[in-house]
């Protein structure tokens, strides 16, 4: 008979020739459990997802009570779904005031499609803008502002006017004029590589797009959701995105993504023609009452408060020559190497001892931390330990 590993290998389709084919079989808090008695403190967080933790009991518990009245019961936007209005309504709370209209999506790419459209329909203009390095999603749209384009080549054409500029660079936004509808940036660039942009540079870029009467669109699908040390990380910025992306962490582990903005911007999708941007199941019903658990856990727990000193915590005790730098805000962190061998050679030791690692799509010779915001000070000094002890293996 054939193992589980096997059949992934056989039977799914696989994204890369080298699959880390870690097998799980249960999660709780921040541990993952494998079928053969194997303990992993997850660091990654199924890539800035499990903020609060692998199946939190209130999450569960709000899935399970939802599960009791209904599942899908219609396409995204016609009936009152209560877990969908408290949802919005719970996240607009915690929004400044220009954001009052939330769309529902199923992940983080088609918050991204969603947004663009928005724009676009709304300036009555084309070009956007992106970040070189940046990453909005896999989807053609959100792929076109991938800024690498070795990505775009065996996909091309894809969308026309959409140009480039260099994240944190003051002098790119000249580029910006009236004749663009949008600004995409992240927050803090992820898959790049963990890059904090200056908070100077995002308050030019608002002031540029607000000089030109374009939108700019904040991606925090990453960065939400109390993992940078604030709950978005615009906060950092004094400044507020005219779009928010968000996805990932918002779900407490469930899918689920949304755009917001102000109903002014919203409503194009409403009219000429109707139904301009619509989803079967964006907003599902108990994938909406997980979120809303997921950000009340935030909230009540307050887990954004240790955020820092946690991430302190690791900025501490992985002190090793191998590693240059230690970048990122909070908990969105990333150990910089020399190279890729030595990434897969730590990631490789430190999953058989037990630590989840990673890298990124753009930056393959760095290693991410993202653990879940409710790791213990015990729990990171143990998986700290493992990775000193990866890096004191390294090869030469
Ligand atoms: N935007 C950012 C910053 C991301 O990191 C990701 C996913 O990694 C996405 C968008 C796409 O989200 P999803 O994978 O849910 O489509």
């Amino acid at each position: 008979m054939l193992t589980n590993r096997q059949l992934f290998l056989l039977n799914t389709a696989q994204t890369s020739h080298s699959p880390r084919l870690i097998e799980i079989e249960r999660a709780e808090g921040v541990y993952l459990y494998g079928p053969n008695g194997e303990k992993y403190i997850d660091l990654v967080s199924g890539f800035a997802v499990s903020n609060i933790g692998h199946r939190h009991p209130k999450v569960l518990e709000a899935i399970t009570h939802q599960l009791n009245k209904y599942l899908h019961v219609t396409v995204y936007g016609e009936f009152v779904q209560a877990p969908q209005v408290a949802l919005a309504t719970k996240l607009l709370s915690v929004l400044p005031d220009r954001f009052d209209t939330v769309y529902f999506t199923n992940s983080g790419a088609e918050a991204t499609e969603g947004a663009m459209k928005i724009a676009k329909k709304f300036t009555r203009r084309r070009e956007i803008f992106a970040a070189h390095k940046a990453y909005h999603g896999s989807t053609q749209g959100a792929l076109s502002l991938m800024g690498n384009t070795e990505y775009h080549r065996a996909y091309a054409p894809l969308l026309p006017e959409i140009k480039f500029i260099h994240y944190n660079a003051p002098a790119d936004l000249h580029q910006i004029t009236t004749d663009t509808a949008a600004v995409i940036l992240e927050a803090i660039q992820g898959e790049a590589g963990i890059r904090v942009p200056d908070a100077d540079y995002m308050r030019s870029v608002r002031k540029r797009c607000d000089d030109v009467g374009a939108l700019l669109i904040f991606d925090e699908i990453q960065t939400g959701f109390g993992r940078t040390g604030k709950l978005f990380a615009f906060e950092h910025y004094g400044i507020e995105p005219d779009i928010i992306l968000l996805a990932k962490g918002m779900g407490g582990g469930m899918p689920i993504g949304a755009f917001v903005a102000n109903r002014s911007v919203m409503d194009v999708i409403k009219d000429n023609p109707i139904l301009g941007h619509i989803t079967t199941f964006g907003g599902h019903p108990v994938s909406c009452a997980a979120a809303l658990a997921s950000l009340q856990v935030i909230l009540d727990e307050r887990l954004i408060g240790h955020v820092d000193r946690k991430a302190q915590l690791f900025r501490q005790y992985l002190q090793h020559p191998a590693i240059h730098e230690i970048r990122g805000k909070g908990l969105m962190l990333c150990l910089q190497l020399n190279t890729f061998a030595q990434v897969e050679q730590i990631s490789n030791y430190c999953a058989a001892q037990g630590v989840i690692i990673d890298w990124f799509l753009h930056c393959e010779t760095a290693l991410r931390i993202a653990p879940p915001l409710t790791i213990s000070e015990d729990e990171i000094r143990t998986a700290c330990d493992v990775i000193l002890d990866a890096l004191s293996k390294l090869d030469g």
